[in-house]
C-alpha cells in the first residue's frame, strides 16, 4: 500500500472513530453478503452454500444507499466468497461513493495482479484473509502452501491494506501453523491478526496449553493496534468468559443475501427485518439488549465495535425490555435516548 494512501486511510479512520464516540446512534460497522456461495467447503464454517446464485448489483446498491442514509462508516463485503461474485468492483465502487470505508473478507483463491489492479482502481481499502493452516487437510484448504503466491501478488500490486488472520482452535491440527502464516505475512508486509475459531453457535472452544501459548505467541507478532483493541481474546482462550455489552443490531449490522438485519453471522435469524425497513427503534431496541451469547462470544470484529460503547448506556435482558414495552414504556424512554 503507497504511504499516501496508507495515510488517508488513517485520517478516515480517526474522523470514523471520533464520530462514533461523539454519537452512538449510527451503524460503525456492517457486514453485506453478496452471494452466499462459496468454492471451498471448511469444516467448521456453516456461512457458505455451493449454489446460490449472486445478488443482482442494482438491489445490493439499493442496500448500500440504506446503509449509507443510516450513516453507516465502514462497509465489509463477505461471503460465502464474495471474489465470486461478478460485480465486486461495482459494489466496492458504490460503497465508496456513498461516502463509506470499503472493505473485503476473502478466502484468497482469486486474486491474480489484474484482478487486484482491479480492486485498487474500484477503491477497495482493507482486505482480510484468514489463512488456516500450512498444509491442506480435511477441515481447511485455506492453505499457506496453496495461497503463497496470491500474497506475493497482493504484496507486490495491492494499493489497499492487507490482514492476514491465523487461526487457533475449531479442530485446526497444528497449532504451530499460525506462528508460519503469521512470520509468513510479517515477512510480505501485512499486518497480522490471531481468532480463536468459534463452534457451529459462535461460542468458544476451549484452548489446548500449547494452542494458548501458540496464540500468545502470534498475538505478540501481530498488528499492535488489533491487539490493543482484542483484550477478549485473553479470557477466551483461557476458557474464561469475557464481560462486554454487544451492539449487534445497532452499531454492528449483519445484512445476509436476501438483505435481513441478523445480529451476527452467528445468530442469524434475528431480528430478520428487511434492512428497508430497519428504523431507528429497532437500532435502539438492539442496542440496549443484553445478547445471552455475549460472553463467550469470538467474533472480533462485533468486539471491536463493542469497546466505543462499552463505556456508556448499559444494556437491558430481553425479559427487561420486553416487561417495559408491556409497561407502555417507548423504547426511546427505556433506553433514556435523547
Ligand atoms: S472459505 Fe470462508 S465462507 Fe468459504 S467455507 Fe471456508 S470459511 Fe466458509
Ligand atoms: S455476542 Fe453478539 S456478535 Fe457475538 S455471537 Fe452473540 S450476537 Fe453475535
Amino acid at each position: 500500500m503507497k504511504r499516501t494512501t496508507f495515510l488517508k486511510l488513517k485520517m478516515r479512520e480517526a474522523s470514523f472513530i471520533s464520530r462514533a464516540l461523539l454519537s452512538s446512534r449510527h451503524p460503525v460497522l456492517a457486514h453485506l453478503i453478496p452471494m452466499r456461495r462459496c468454492n471451498l467447503a471448511c469444516g467448521y464454517c456453516n456461512e457458505y452454500d455451493h449454489t446460490s446464485k449472486p445478488i443482482d448489483l442494482e438491489i445490493i446498491k439499493s442496500r448500500l444507499d440504506r446503509l449509507a442514509d443510516l450513516k453507516t462508516s465502514i462497509v465489509t463485503i463477505s461471503g460465502g466468497e464474495p471474489m465470486m461474485h461478478p460485480e465486486l468492483d461495482q459494489i466496492i465502487h458504490h460503497i465508496r461513493h456513498r461516502g463509506m470505508i470499503a472493505g473485503l473478507i476473502s478466502n484468497g483463491y482469486y486474486f491474480t495482479p489484474e484482478r487486484i489492479k482491479r480492486l485498487n482502481k474500484a477503491g477497495l481499502e482493507y482486505l482480510q484473509i484468514s489463512i488456516d493452516n500450512v498444509e491442506p487437510d480435511e477441515v481447511s484448504r485455506k492453505s499457506l502452501r496453496v495461497l503463497d503466491k496470491k500474497l506475493r501478488y497482493l504484496s507486490e500490486h495491492a494499493d489497499f491494506h492487507v490482514n492476514i488472520n491465523s487461526v487457533i482452535g475449531g479442530g485446526i491440527k497444528n497449532p504451530d501453523d499460525a506462528l508460519t502464516v503469521a512470520r509468513r505475512a510479517a515477512e510480505l508486509g501485512f499486518s497480522t491478526t490471531v481468532g480463536v475459531i468459534h463452534d457451529g453457535d459462535g461460542t468458544l472452544k476451549p484452548l489446548s496449553k500449547k494452542e494458548k501459548d501458540i496464540f500468545q505467541q502470534v498475538k505478540k507478532m501481530g498488528n499492535k493496534d488489533h491487539a490493543r483493541l482484542n483484550w477478549f481474546q485473553d479470557s477466551i482462550a483461557e476458557g474464561k468468559p469475557y464481560n462486554w455489552r454487544c451492539r449487534a443490531g445497532a452499531r454492528y449490522l449483519y445484512i445476509c443475501e436476501d438483505g435481513l438485519v441478523h445480529w451476527c453471522s452467528q445468530q442469524r435469524g434475528y431480528p430478520g427485518i428487511p434492512l428497508e425497513q430497519y428504523t431507528m427503534d429497532d437500532f435502539d431496541r438492539e442496542y440496549k439488549t443484553e445478547k445471552w451469547c455475549a460472553p463467550t462470544c469470538t467474533l472480533q470484529c462485533v468486539h471491536q465495535v463493542g469497546i466505543l460503547d462499552n463505556w456508556r448506556d448499559p444494556q437491558k435482558t430481553p425479559a427487561q425490555m420486553a416487561q417495559e414495552q408491556k409497561n407502555g414504556k417507548s423504547v426511546g424512554e427505556m433506553i433514556g435516548a435523547d
